[in-house]
């Protein structure tokens, strides 16, 4: 199983061990500081510790931890010309599956720009992005990204993240892959299952996004247990427990 969004700096050795003895093989870890960024080296050094330390972390509890790195929404306060400069060199050697989690939060000028350009690494260095939505007018917020991601990447590239029941119909109708964040306060597992019952698993991640937030990090194996009660078909419930990830980010 793969949970394709999670926090991993954010929790405990123990919840890495959990995931991995309920089954979960491989996440994939965000960016996302959490505090007041003072500058960028902060948030530079946040980034390597995910990718240098984080995923032997992982490793020793058997999860094996893939990297999504870039400029969260939240953290757009900053000259981002270092982070560029490192998601290139991180990208050209393997280090990332994607450039993420990006997108928009408030709609700032800061956070659009910054957006726009790490679409334009995506598009220029072949890359997958995982755009995050808000959990505040998400509605409105993802409107925006609908409409500035076509002009600077290819949908197929991105996914849309923390898709719910209310917004589902925006997206369906275009060629990104979506992610059901099942997680405290966002959304449970009933609705996670009733978006796939409706829309089948072709296009769909599932992740809990577990972070300094509530959360359950083992949000996934239970989504998964669950559509194996209600009797799926196996090989539609393989999909969103990790085939559709593995084909998406190549991992
Ligand atoms: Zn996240």
């Amino acid at each position: 199983m793969i949970d394709t969004h999670i926090h991993a700096d954010a929790r405990s050795g123990e919840d890495l061990e959990m995931m991995y003895l309920s089954g979960i093989d491989s996440a994939i870890t965000c960016s996302y500081y959490p505090y007041k960024i003072p500058d960028e080296i902060v948030l530079l050094n946040h980034l390597n510790r995910i990718l240098e330390f984080d995923t032997k972390r992982a490793k020793e509890y058997g999860l094996d931890l893939k990297v999504a790195l870039g400029i969260h929404p939240t953290n757009s306060n900053i000259n981002p010309k270092t982070i560029f400069e490192n998601l290139y060199r991180w990208i050209e050697t393997d280090k990332i599956v994607a450039i993420g989690e990006i997108g928009l939060e408030d709609l700032t000028d800061n956070e659009i720009d910054i957006f726009k350009k790490q679409l334009d690494i995506a598009d220029e260095t072949d890359s997958k992005v995982i755009i995050h939505t808000p959990r505040k007018n998400k509605r409105e917020v993802l409107k925006v990204i609908l409409d500035i991601l076509p002009q600077h990447l290819n949908e197929n590239q991105a996914v849309i993240d923390h898709i719910n029941p209310q917004v589902v119909g925006d997206v369906i109708n275009t060629d990104c892959m979506l992610g059901l964040t099942v997680q405290p306060q966002k959304m449970d597992r009933f609705e996670a299952i009733s978006i796939l019952d409706e829309y089948g698993f072709d296009r769909f991640l599932l992740n809990s996004d577990m972070s300094n937030k509530p959360s359950n990090p083992l949000s996934v194996p239970e989504t998964v247990r669950e559509l194996t009660r209600q009797s799926y078909e196996k090989n539609e419930i393989r999909k969103v427990a990790g085939n559709n990830a593995e084909k998406f980010f190549k991992i």
